[in-house]
Order: C-alpha cells, then structure tokens, then sequence
C-alpha cells in the first residue's frame, strides 16, 4: 500500500466553474479517508482527478513518492469501486473478477490465484460460476470490490459505492467494507454524502464546501462537537 498525496489541487471546468479550488490532503499509508459534504461541493471531481478520470488543472498528485499527475488511470496503481458495480452481466463472477487481470497480461495462474484469494476474503467463492443477475445486491457489490481487490493496488478510491442499495444492505456493506479495511489496511479515499457512512468507516473524514477543504478530524471530532 501507498499513501495518496494532494498538493494545491485546483479543477477549474469550462466556463470558469471553479469545482477544487486549491484542496491539501495527505492519506497516510493504511488510513481510511472519508470526503464527505453536500451536493456539487468537488468530492467527485476530487476523486476522479486522483483516478485519473479527469485532468489537474493545478497542483500535484502523489500517489506513494510518485507524481502521477499526467498518468493514465491504469499506470496510477489504484483501483476505483463505483455505485454501479459496472459488473459485466454476460460474464460469471470468476471471469468478473478475472477480467482485468487478463487485460493486463497477468498469466492464468495468477489470476487464478488472485481470483481465489479475493473470493475468499469476500466470501463469495461459492458463486463463482455465477452471473450476476443470479446474486443478490450484496454479494454483487462484494464482486464489484473484489474486481478492485485482485489487482492488489497501491490504495482503493470508493466512489458512493453503497448508494444504490437499500437500507439494510447498506448498512450491511458498511461493516463488511470496515472489517476488509481493518483486515487489509488498505490506503482508501472513500466519497459520502451519507454522515453516518462517513462516521462508521473513516478514520479520518474530510469536509468538503464549495471546493475547499472546511474541517478535517476522527469522525469523533468532526461529529461529538458540544
Ligand atoms: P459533488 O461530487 O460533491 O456533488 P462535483 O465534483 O460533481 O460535486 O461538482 C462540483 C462542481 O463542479 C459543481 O458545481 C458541478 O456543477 C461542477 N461540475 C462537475 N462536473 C462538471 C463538468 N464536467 N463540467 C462543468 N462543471 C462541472
Ligand atoms: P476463458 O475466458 O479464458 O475461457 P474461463 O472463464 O473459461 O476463461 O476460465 C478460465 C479458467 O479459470 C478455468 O480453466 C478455470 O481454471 C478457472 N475458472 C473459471 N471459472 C471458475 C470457477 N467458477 N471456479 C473456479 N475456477 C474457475
């Protein structure tokens, strides 16, 4: 794993739309950061300049001692699980999970081994002859970390990945996220509107207002306040 480094990170869109307006941010190697704020506040645009998905206008992006900024997303060394699951619907679990592995030339053994052990640790190596229209929301949000975890990356970005579920999955998702994360130690950057996502799985959260930084703090700092 690798800390992710942010240096005088600025976005500005056509038209002037200023989204990040100049946003410092160090995420230590292991630690599970948490964006949180309200709707247009940059965490998007913020995430995807770290994957890659969009350019820097300004500043430096560090990912371990590497400056990454004008790499491609699959040179960067992160993975990125989305709200979606962008699960592949005519592919089983196993060539889900394989898939990413094959297209970057991984050999069969590997891939296999990669594809075991991440089933494994998300406990979903029962279905993996499954499709996913056969699995249930949870075990298909499972599949979508596992396509992130089997590339074994420097650090996780997490894009409002339980969104889409329900209440109960959600909450559900929230522990199994926080009981990988401990097990791991993964360096992750994990986008929230949702308080008490944020509260339950960052070590430290981020708030995020009209593309600056306004609080940083443990969950107990950012929420306990009298
Ligand atoms: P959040 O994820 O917190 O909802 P976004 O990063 O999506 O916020 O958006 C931040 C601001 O940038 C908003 O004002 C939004 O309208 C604007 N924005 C986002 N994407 C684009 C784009 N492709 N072109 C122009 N403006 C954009
Ligand atoms: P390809 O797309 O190359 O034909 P396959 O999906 O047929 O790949 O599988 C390639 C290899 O992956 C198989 O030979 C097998 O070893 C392993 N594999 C595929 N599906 C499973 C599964 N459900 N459980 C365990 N191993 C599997």
């Amino acid at each position: 794993m690798a800390s992710i480094t942010l240096e005088g990170l600025r976005k500005t869109y056509a038209g002037n739309v200023q989204a990040v307006k100049g946003v410092d941010l160090a995420v230590e190697d292991g630690e599970f950061v948490v964006l949180v704020g309200p709707s247009g506040c940059g965490k998007s645009t913020l995430l995807r300049m770290v994957a890659g998905l969009e350019t820097i206008s300004e500043g430096t992006l560090k990912i371990g001692d590497r400056v990454v900024n004008t790499l491609e997303p699959a040179e960067r060394d992160i993975a990125m699980v989305f709200q979606n699951y962008a699960l592949y619907p005519h592919m089983t679990v196993y060539q889900n999970l394989a898939y990413g592995l094959k297209n970057r030339g991984f050999k069969k053994p590997v891939i296999e081994e990669r594809v075991q052990k991440a089933a494994k640790m998300l406990e979903i190596e029962d279905f993996l002859s499954r499709k996913p229209r056969n699995l249930s929301g949870g075990q298909r949000q499972r599949v979508a970390m596992g396509r992130a975890l089997v590339r074994e990356p420097a650090a996780f970005l997490f894009d409002e990945p339980l969104s889409n579920l329900d209440a109960k999955l959600r909450v559900q998702m929230r522990v199994e996220i926080r009981k990988l994360q401990r097990r791991l130690k993964t360096t992750s950057l994990y986008v929230t509107h949702d308080q008490l996502e944020a509260m339950t799985l960052g070590d430290r959260l981020v708030v995020l207002n009209g593309g600056l930084i306004e609080q940083v703090g443990t969950p107990m700092e950012i929420y306990a306040r009298p």
